[in-house]
């Protein structure tokens, strides 16, 4: 690869440069959404940092095979081991089947990722679809003995396991602080040690959702399921493993767990973590209540909205800040990313008016090299955003006349512009004027029928010439012949 890519490794806590375990192929997992309610601004923020690192590594040459899960089972109330599944709370609220609560949400989360124009992940497994997998992880830990039954249901045995690894070591925690920071037993626990998690729960009565097993009626820990699909898709060990910093603990160091008994090693080599956007200095969450949906962005319907903001608006405003920091929300910092983001999408249009000189008054190769650190370093993209504003001033000045480039280096910044701006920050002209947008592929459409159709007059192909004028009428479109070819309107 002739563009290196350096990645913060939460794991060892280093900036290091990144090296596929296959030189050409990367696996990359990010942790999904759990379907029970509207995507909001906070799920906006793992979407597009890991999408930019996809259009990143497939823009440098790698083949990606990018695994996003659906969590649709699994995930209670209090993200504990006790509380009632969100999903079937939801269904049974709502009276509907879970499945259709994960399938209405399923939806709307995809339309939402569309907007804001985040690429598709290459599979987009579903927990609920791969049971049989999680339950042979169960198996595999106990007949390793780091697991307990305990009336039906299965817990991980933390105390064990650190006696030979280090429980904590993605988090930075050890297991004396856990023991002071967790509750304690009540002596009706099923639990050796309350920092234990389940690998499987057995189901009370009025649980929806729950598959047989040799343990019980139940289902499974959430931990587990990222556990299985990662390795079912991308193998025991692969390249990059991504979430928010909100899953670091204990999502992601019991994914390490389960994998490291199972497999003797951590699933994933590099470990990336987007920090949260927040509310006045708080995360923005559902289970904090302080959410604005994606819907509500859009519309502007919302009591602390100024007004509505596009999805590139969005989109432009997450970038704007570097992934790792945390990003404060505010109507200031929404109308900012909307001016820049405006800014930069008037510089990349205009490129068509420029034309090509004798010679070149500044260095764009010096230009593009300084994008490509940028974006190679740990996805930094607010510095990458700050040199495409430097080139947007030099596109304003070659405009006016007070600056000039040979065609070879228009040619490089063309391409540095189509690269940075739309392919990699994935920024749309489209979904920002789509109107207008359509309006224009409408009328080019027309003018090519039309001069299929004088080509074949030409070709004296009088039947082809009549189809095309009869059936564009039948469209509402009125076609009238003149001497220097056609006029054609809407009626
Ligand atoms: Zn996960």
């Amino acid at each position: 690869m002739e563009n290196k890519l350096f990645i913060y490794n939460t794991l060892s806590r280093k900036k290091e440069e990144f090296q596929a375990l296959n030189p050409n192929h990367v696996g990359l997992y990010v942790c999904g959404p759990t379907v029970y309610g509207d995507p909001h601004l906070g799920h906006t923020r793992p979407a597009i940092t890991f999408d930019i690192l996809f259009r990143y590594l497939k823009h440098i040459g790698y083949k990606v095979r990018y695994v996003r899960n659906i969590t649709d089972v699994g995930h209670l109330e209090n993200d504990g081991d006790t509380g009632e599944d969100k999903i079937a709370k939801k269904a049974r609220l709502e009276e509907l089947e879970p499945m259709e609560v994960v399938q209405h949400y399923t939806d709307r989360y995809h339309s939402y990722m569309d907007q804001l124009n985040v690429q598709k992940p290459s599979i987009e497994p579903r927990a609920s679809g791969h049971i049989i997998e999680q339950l042979a992880i169960v198996e595999d830990i106990l007949n390793k003995g780091l697991a307990y039954e305990s009336n039906g249901s299965v817990y991980f045995d933390v105390e064990k396991y650190n006696k030979e690894h280090h429980y904590g070591a993605l988090s930075g925690r050890n297991i004396e602080d856990l023991l002071s920071t967790t509750r304690e037993l009540d002596g009706q626990s099923e639990k050796r040690n309350s920092f234990d998690f389940a690998l499987w729960k057995k189901a009370s009565p009025e649980h929806i959702m729950r598959w047989p097993s040799r343990f019980s009626e139940g289902f499974p820990g959430w931990h587990l399921e990222c556990s299985a699909m990662s390795a079912r898709y991308l193998g025991t060990e692969f390249d990059i493993h991504g979430g928010g910093m909100d899953l670091l603990f204990p999502h992601h160091e019991c994914e390490i767990a389960q994998s490291t008994v199972c497999n003797g090693h951590t699933p994933a080599r590099y470990w990336m973590h987007n920090n949260m956007i927040t509310i006045n200095g708080t995360k923005m969450g559902k289970s904090l209540g302080n959410f604005i949906t994606l819907e509500q962005m859009f519309s502007g319907e919302h009591e602390k909205l100024e007004q509505a903001y596009s999805p590139m608006t969005i989109r432009f405003f997450i970038m704007q800040a570097h992934y790792r920091s945390t990003l404060d929300f505010s109507n200031e910092a929404l109308q900012a990313a909307q001016k820049g983001m405006e800014r930069l999408l008037e510089g990349y249009a205009n490129l068509d008016k420029l034309e090509a000189s004798e010679n070149s008054s500044f260095d764009v190769k010096a230009l593009s090299d300084k994008c490509y650190k940028a974006i190679g370093d740990d996805i930094n993209t607010p510095i990458l955003i700050a040199h495409l504003f430097e080139a947007v001033k030099n596109i304003n000045s070659l405009l006016a006349g007070k600056a000039t480039l040979t065609a070879e280096d228009l040619e490089t910044l063309k391409a540095l512009m189509q690269a940075m701006v739309i392919d990699i920050l994935g920024l749309s002209l489209d979904s920002n004027n789509s109107s207008e947008n359509n309006d224009g592929l409408l009328s080019e459409t027309i003018k090519l029928l039309l001069n299929l159709r004088i080509d074949a007059k030409a070709n004296k192909d009088w039947a082809t010439a009549d189809k095309i004028r009869n059936e564009l009428q039948a469209l509402g479109v009125v076609v009238k012949d003149t001497k220097d070819g056609f006029e054609w309107e809407i009626k």
